[in-house]
């Protein structure tokens, strides 16, 4: 039998970044319980790497604010890299009503103290890309801090900094059972028997299954998300922020010699589905072509593209912080799309609620697992 103090279910970029968080912090007994033979394998793998402030809560922007300043400086802290790229992100408006939201968005996170955000007029756009089809652009916003990193070095950078300071990550070793011990847990693996203080469910798309083994029913549940990268295209400059066309959700942003596409479909229903669907191309190019005319050259292998889970709750927010129908058992779960852009954060929040009960970071009440029984909701609506 293995002992920790705290347990974290999921080596993901979550487990990882509550584990370096908790292990800096000072905690000698932590334990990252991984299913699979390598981190990597969920949703943090398939992941688009964007990184942004411009949210519309108060809550995100101000996990934002954490978390960007945190990956920019994140090798000097760990000693590993995590490829923070600071391109921005430009929303780009087609109608009055999203120029109205910008702003009211914009006016938020400048009261919260982000910096670099800017409104930006439809000719400046056109000006600066006019490669893209501006017609019907009539202004937007842009941050330049907004960018993306590397999801899968971030993880594993976390993780390996942890690991240098006493934390352990179990692999190949799924978890099956957790019983109540003690006033603690005693976890039930294919390959152990763990006994901890402290769980955290740290099972991305699979956080409901968790949840389950101790009784809760977690509204968290898996969407399909497909990506589709282009062959090498050198006609848009690389230096391009994520560039977001608000008419229909489109965006992409450079990768590698090409570009990566993205666009919420919204005939996808939840579940688990990990396949690429190939009918995905022939939409996703068509909303490229239109944004971007000269797309229409763009060459892509359906062979490269690839399908991960988003974990969505019904608020679009995710669930943080210590149950309190299991005292003990705590909640990273329920990204909605922004657990790499959120991890640093969530290990922030997660370690000082697990050492001390409390977090100056965010107002941790807002988004505990009780507010869907409470009716306290916060809807964010600036989902991609
Ligand atoms: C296509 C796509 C694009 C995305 N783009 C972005 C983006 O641009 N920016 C952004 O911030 N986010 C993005 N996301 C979301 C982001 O990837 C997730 O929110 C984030 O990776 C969640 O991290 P996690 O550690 O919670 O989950 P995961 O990475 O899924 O890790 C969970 C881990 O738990 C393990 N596990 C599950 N069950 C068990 C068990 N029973 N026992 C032991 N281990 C178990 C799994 O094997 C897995 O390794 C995207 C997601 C997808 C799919």
């Amino acid at each position: 039998m293995l002992t920790a103090d705290v347990v974290l279910i999921g080596g993901g970029i979550v487990g990882s970044s509550i584990a370096y968080h908790l292990t800096a912090a000072g905690c000698k007994s932590v334990l990252v319980i991984e299913r699979e033979s390598s981190q990597g394998k969920g949703s943090t793998g398939k992941s688009m790497g964007g990184v942004r402030a411009q949210f519309s809560t108060p809550v995100n922007i101000r996990m934002s604010l954490y978390s960007i300043p945190f990956y920019a400086s994140f090798e000097e802290r760990l000693g590993y890299p995590c490829d923070y790229r600071p391109q921005g992100y430009l929303f780009c408006a087609t109608s009055e009503k999203h120029i109205a939201y910008l702003r009211t968005n914009y006016e938020k996170q400048v009261a919260m103290g982000l910096k670099n955000v800017q409104l930006v007029a439809g000719d400046e756009i056109r000006s600066r890309f006019p490669q893209l089809r501006g017609d019907d652009i009539v202004g937007g916003s842009f941050c330049s801090t907004d960018g993306f990193v590397d999801p899968y070095s971030a993880m594993t950078g976390f993780m390996s900094w942890a690991a240098d300071h006493g934390a352990t990550l179990l692999k190949n070793a799924p978890v099956v059972s957790i019983s109540r011990r003690d006033g603690g847990f005693e976890i039930a693996t294919t390959r152990e028997f763990v006994s901890a203080r402290t769980v955290v469910n740290c099972a991305g798309p699979w956080a409901a299954e968790i949840a389950r083994m101790v009784s809760i029913t977690l509204p968290v549940e898996p969407l399909r998300r497909m990506l589709v990268p282009t062959e090498p295209f050198d006609q848009f400059p690389h230096t391009a922020p994520m560039i977001v066309d608000m008419s229909n959700g489109f965006h992409f942003r450079p990768e590698a010699r090409g570009f990566l596409l993205a666009w919420n479909d919204p005939e996808e229903t939840p579940g688990y589905k990990t396949d690429f669907d190939p009918a995905f191309i022939e939409k996703i190019l068509s909303r490229a072509a239109e944004r971007v005319p000269m797309f229409e050259n763009l060459e892509v292998n359906p062979k490269k593209a690839w399908a991960g889970l988003y974990e969505m709750t019904p608020d679009h927010h995710p669930i943080l912080g210590e149950s309190s129908e299991v005292p003990g058992f705590f909640f990273a779960n329920g990204f909605s799309g922004h657990g790499v852009m959120h991890a640093p954060a969530t290990g922030e929040i997660l370690s000082d609620l697990i050492l001390t009960g409390n977090t100056d970071l965010i107002d941790a009440s807002l988004l505990n697992f009780s507010r869907f029984a409470d009716g306290r909701t916060i809807h964010e609506t600036a989902v991609l």
